[in-house]
């Protein structure tokens, strides 16, 4: 917008930057088919990440998955690929799930943030809570039966909870939001770092199975 007419609608009071603010970002984001969001996140420019970023990584799998599985962003493979979880630690991802008779076309997959922060940083708040209104309308499209957030970045953007690993692990969370199950599993890149770790990622999957096979799921 020209300089001038900047000035002039500040004077009169009109927040010309309305549109980047989150309380009015995406406001019928709710509306949106899924092919329409993926759209609409391929151009987002809410967060600086748009300027760094090679792709955006909307998300992958079944849309009608019962289990939709959260990580925390794009690392550089996902960037230039486009797809989440293509790298190492995917491929630890797809051995778990194969470990419980899952693949990734059973699940649904996507991130807190769908642009990949530099040299693969946490995405910081307003990363996230620029970004939220499109996990969110994921969540209400696929309607889940259960949903996995893996590590402490997603555990505190959808759960506000900062407690260590040990504390969320083996619990089912309920907000006011989603009301289904939300349970927290080690994030496999950290597993990767602490393969010792291996072995009580198999709980985590027992607990997600029994959680499955139960009725309130
Ligand atoms: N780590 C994540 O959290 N998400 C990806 O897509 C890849 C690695």
């Amino acid at each position: 917008m020209p300089s001038l007419l900047h000035k002039y609608f500040t004077e009169m009071g009109i927040d010309v930057n309305w549109y980047k603010k989150s309380s009015y970002k995406n406001p019928i984001i709710s509306n949106y088919g899924f092919d329409e969001l993926r759209n609409v996140v391929s151009k987002c420019e809410n967060c600086k990440l748009y300027k760094t970023r090679n792709k955006t990584v909307f998300g992958s799998g079944s849309i009608n998955a019962e289990i939709m599985i959260i990580g925390e962003a794009p690392g550089r493979d996902e960037d230039e690929q486009g797809e989440p979880f293509i790298g190492r630690a995917g491929k630890l991802l797809d051995a778990f799930l194969k470990s419980i008779n899952l693949s990734r076309e059973k699940v649904y997959i996507t991130n807190t943030v769908k642009c990949r922060p530099p040299d693969n940083r946490n995405p910081s708040a307003e990363e996230l809570d620029q970004c939220s209104s499109f996990l969110t309308s994921q969540i209400n499209a696929v309607k889940p039966k259960v949903l996995v957030l893996l590590g402490k970045v997603a555990a505190k953007s959808l759960l506000d909870d900062d407690s260590p690993m040990a504390e969320l692990r083996q619990k089912r969370f309920f907000i006011d939001k989603y009301n289904i199950p939300i349970i927290v599993f080690y994030h496999p890149a950290y597993i990767l770092r602490s393969p010792l770790k291996k072995s009580e990622v198999w709980e985590d999957l027992k607990y997600l199975n029994n959680l499955l096979n139960e009725n309130v799921c």
